[in-house]
Formats: structure tokens, sequence, C-alpha cells
């Protein structure tokens, strides 16, 4: 069996362990803490990167750092990762769904502005398969509006627009590292926070809502309770893998970019008929290769193909189911009509197995498996 997705070892991160084991710092905030944030500041030129345990944790910090009470509201994409929104609903604040663009899984920028009201706290961005949303329409809108702009960059780390890196357009952004995305930690992630006014408070809510931090750094003689938090900190055995895979980066991404051109010119000739259809990168956009993904003609077709794929030895999966018909998400009640372009993407995106150990023979399987079954059908 063809798995969708298969962690990846780039060389170093078992020897990063064992160094960790060896200085005798186990829990959070060491030596590989440090480097992979400082990393992760000087790619992406960002105020500070905080490591967290998920691209979810770090969204909850947002949620905290923003004070975010019942009655705020916060917009967000409907065909997203649940927790683009639990992290804010977790605080009461309503969530406000934004459909998908008509030819393309992102936030639909124009329809967003009639989403703002006087209650509207922050937008968030989502970057679906490391296509980076419209970041300068998005900032001129927010800033206009006294909104907070955030980027749920979970799967875009290394992609840009305009030369500019996924990460550093919003007021804060998160990364994921769990195993799915194209730099991994097993579990992992990150907040970026780009205003300076939030990072010292950023360590406190990480810290538990203690001053830890500062104390260790012997900026106060004691430590105690001083603010909101929870328990946001990765410990170093992750941070260890983490920055064996951020050292490998290039050589990461030149193999997902292998993969992602393979398939793309392996289905040039089922484009030309019309259907599925490939990805369509909007303009001005270098994406991260994060996955690869085709849009069947309806949820049946889609279904169809699974199994058949199945069948022939291949996992492949389909992807959010939109969040404004999910069981919780009409809770919220924009109206009983599902926002369309989102659930055409829930209903008929459907991802191939990518990781970045997927041989040719393999690829080459599923590209011949599923131009079978277009032509069959
Ligand atoms: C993966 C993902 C998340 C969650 O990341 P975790 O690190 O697993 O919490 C959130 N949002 C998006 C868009 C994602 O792709």
């Amino acid at each position: 069996m063809i798995p969708f997705n298969k962690p990846y070892v780039s060389g170093s991160e078992l020897a990063n362990i064992r160094q960790a084991v060896e200085y005798g710092w186990l829990a959070g905030n060491g030596r590989f803490t440090k480097a992979c944030e400082g990393f992760l500041e000087e790619r992406y030129g960002v105020a500070r990167a905080m490591l967290t345990h998920s691209a979810t944790a770090a969204l909850e910090m947002m949620a905290i750092l923003l004070d975010l009470k019942a009655g705020d509201e916060v917009i967000v994409p409907s065909f997203t990762f649940i927790t683009t929104a639990n992290a804010f609903a977790l605080l009461g604040a309503k969530i406000v769904f934004a459909d998908s663009l008509p030819g393309h899984p992102n936030m639909d920028t124009e329809g967003v502005e009639e989403l703002i009201t006087p209650r509207t706290r922050a937008l968030v961005a989502m970057h679906y398969a490391g296509d980076i949303c419209d970041m300068p329409a998005l900032e001129c809108l927010c800033r206009e509006r006294g909104i907070v702009l955030l980027e749920d960059a979970a799967m875009a780390i290394e992609s840009s627009l305009e030369g500019q890196k996924a990460g550093s357009f919003g007021d804060m952004a998160v990364f994921s590292f769990h195993e799915t995305k194209n730099i991994i930690s097993g579990e992992g992630g990150a907040l970026l926070i780009n205003r300076e006014k939030w990072i010292e408070r950023a360590e406190i809510i990480r810290e538990k809502g203690s001053n830890r931090a500062a104390f260790f750094r012997g900026e106060c003689d004691k430590y105690s309770w001083v603010d909101l938090g929870s328990s946001f900190l990765p410990s170093e055995l992750q941070a260890a893998y983490l920055f064996a895979q951020l050292e490998a980066m290039d050589e990461i991404q030149a193999m997902r970019k292998a993969i992602w051109t393979r398939y793309h010119e392996g289905f040039s000739g089922l484009a030309a008929k019309g259907y599925p259809e490939r990805p369509v990168s909007l303009p001005g956009r270098e994406i991260n290769y994060h996955s690869y993904y085709l849009i069947c003609r309806s949820l049946e077709e889609r279904s169809r193909l699974i199994s058949f794929l199945h069948e022939h030895g291949i996992q492949a999966v389909f992807h959010y189911q939109s969040l404004d018909q999910s069981p919780f998400g009409v809770k919220f009640g924009q109206g009983a009509a599902p926002l369309p372009h989102a659930a055409r993407y829930s209903d008929r995106l459907l991802r191939l197995p990518f990781y970045n150990a997927l041989s040719r023979e393999e690829q080459d399987h599923v590209i011949a498996s599923v131009c079978a079954f277009y032509d069959e059908a």
C-alpha cells in the first residue's frame, strides 16, 4: 500500500535527540528550542518566533493575546482545519465563516468585507496547500477597519507572494510541524509575532501564565502567576528533531518540488480533457509544494476514485469538511445554506500520496491509476 503520508528523517534527527539527552535538559526552552526559534526569526524576518507543541497551541496563544471575549467576532475561512476556528471559539468568540474563491480553496478576499461588523476583532487567513491568500488586500482592509490580521500558515512554510514569505504578512502567524507537513517534529508548531507589543506577554502565556522565562534570564527575583496562560512549550526532544529538519529545509523542499512537478506533468493529459482539475496557483505565488490535489466533478466521482485507488494499493484522502456545515459550526449560524465554494472543495477535492520518500515508481503507479480510472469512466 502506498500510504498518504510517511514521516521523514533527514539525517541528524536522532543525533540531535541524543545530544539533547546528554545536555540533561528535556523540558522546553532549552538549546534546541532557542536554535529553532533563531532560525525561524532569521529566515522569515519576524520579530519573534516561539515554538509551541502544535499550530493549534499557537492559535490558542493568539486568542489569549487578543483578550477575546464573548461577543467578539473572528472571521475564519470555512474550508480550513477545525482549530483555525476552535482556538477562538474556546474563549467565547463568535466565529464568522468566509467562503472560498470560486476557483481556488483560499478565502474569497472580496466577500470578506461584508462579513465585518463593529464587533469584528480579527481575521484569520489560511493559505491552502501553500498558496498564499491575497495578503496585500487583507492588510489594507484590516488596517482600515482596525482588525487584527492573523495567518494560519500551518501548511505554508516557505511559500511566498511576490518574494515575501508566509508568516511575515500578518500581525501574528502560525506554522505547524505535524508529521504531515513539509517540516516536521511529530507534533509541533510555532507562533510568529510581528508586533513587539505582544512578545513579552506571549512568553508568559506559553509558560502557564508565569514570568518563568524572565526569571531564568535574571530579569526578576522570583517567578509567579502573573497572567492567564497554559502549557504551550514543546520539549527539547521535539525541538531537537525539528532543528535537524530546519537545517535540511532546502533539500526537503527540492524533493517536494520534484514530486509536485511529476504529478502536475503526469496529469497534463487529463487536464486537457477538462477533468479532474489540477491545482491552479494564484498569480505572484511561489508555492511550497505542500500537497498535490485534484478536483473531481462530484462527491460521487471522488468516492469512486478513492475506492478505485484503494483497490490499486494507493491511499488517497479527501480534506476539510466545511466548518459552516459542521455539527458545531452550525451553532454560529449564518443561515442554513452552505457556503457554496467551500462546499465544492469539501465534496470534490482529493489529495494524493505525498511524502519526501515517495519513489518515482510509486508515483508513476499513482499517476497511471488515476489516468486508468478516468479512461474507464
Ligand atoms: C495542520 C493544520 C493545523 C493544525 O496543526 P497542528 O500542528 O496539528 O495543531 C491548523 N491549520 C491548518 C491550516 C493546518 O493545515
